[in-house]
């Protein structure tokens, strides 16, 4: 079973996020193990004091390195070496990518920083890698985990089956999902495709796989560049284009 720390000082952010769905049946059904560490148990004073004025001077507050070191050094003698993670705007961006890869992990350590941040000293003695969710700052490293958690989980063997497969999801295989219906037939005058209620499966799965390659050219056309495309994706894409050129010159 995979098992996940988090090292946060705010762990009741975790509860209801934890507790819903796709995770808490991962959870449930023993195929990953989530495990809340509030790294102010081990704050070496008795005022729990976690954070410190920075060196240097200036705004704000900087996490003290003890009581992460200290954290850390309980899970590694009872759960062994992880994957050490740190949250932060600076490090590489999160994708499908990774989550796929850590989804093959046993044992994955998350540190979640707040305030100005953590320690440099953390970074450099502990961490495997420094994870960012996106070119924005966040008050602190809590829901950053919650968005690793969640996309790794999906990802698990066994965690999610066929009726809710991930095969086709966004950045699955590097192009993002073709639009998805369900019942009304008719919504405000808006009629399902008529393929989509033909049973025909070839003719389905060429218009998905075209309104796929479609909406990556309009929203993400840089994903293509990477995607794998066969002989009728290129194809389509041609089309794709071509259509998109005329309706732009009108
Ligand atoms: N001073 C830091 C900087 O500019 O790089 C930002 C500190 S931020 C206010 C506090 C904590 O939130 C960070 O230590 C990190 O753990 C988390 N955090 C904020 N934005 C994040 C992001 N985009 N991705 C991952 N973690 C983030």
């Amino acid at each position: 079973m995979m098992r996940i720390d988090v090292l946060t000082i705010f762990p009741h952010v975790f509860e209801s996020p934890l507790q819903e769905s796709i995770v808490r049946r991962a959870r449930e059904n023993d195929l990953i193990e989530i495990h809340i560490c509030d790294f102010r148990d081990y704050a070496p004073d008795k005022h729990r004091k976690v954070d410190d004025y920075p060196y240097g001077g200036g705004p704000g507050m900087v996490l003290r390195p003890e009581p992460i070191a200290a954290c850390l050094t309980d899970i590694f003698e009872e759960y062994g070496q992880g994957k050490t993670i740190l949250l932060s705007p600076q490090g590489r961006q999160f994708t499908q990518e990774l989550a796929k890869s850590w989804a093959a992990e046993d044992h994955l350590i998350i540190i979640c920083g707040h305030y100005k941040g953590v320690d440099e000293r953390i970074r450099l003695r502990y961490v495997h890698d420094e994870i960012s969710i996106g070119d924005y700052v966040l008050t602190g490293g809590e829901l950053p985990a919650l968005v690793l958690i969640d996309a790794v989980t999906r990802l698990v063997p066994g965690v999610i089956g066929d009726l809710e497969s991930a095969e086709g999801d966004s950045f699955f295989e590097g192009l993002l999902d073709h639009p998805h219906y369900t019942r009304p037939e008719e919504f405000h005058g808006m009629r399902v495709p008529d393929v989509l209620l033909s049973g025909h499966h070839e003719h389905i799965r060429k218009w998905r796989r075209k309104e796929s390659l479609r909406r990556t050219y309009e929203n993400r056309p840089e994903l293509l560049e990477e995607a794998q495309l066969n002989k009728e994706d290129l194809l389509f894409l041609e089309e794709i284009r071509m259509n998109f050129e005329t309706t732009q010159e009108v």
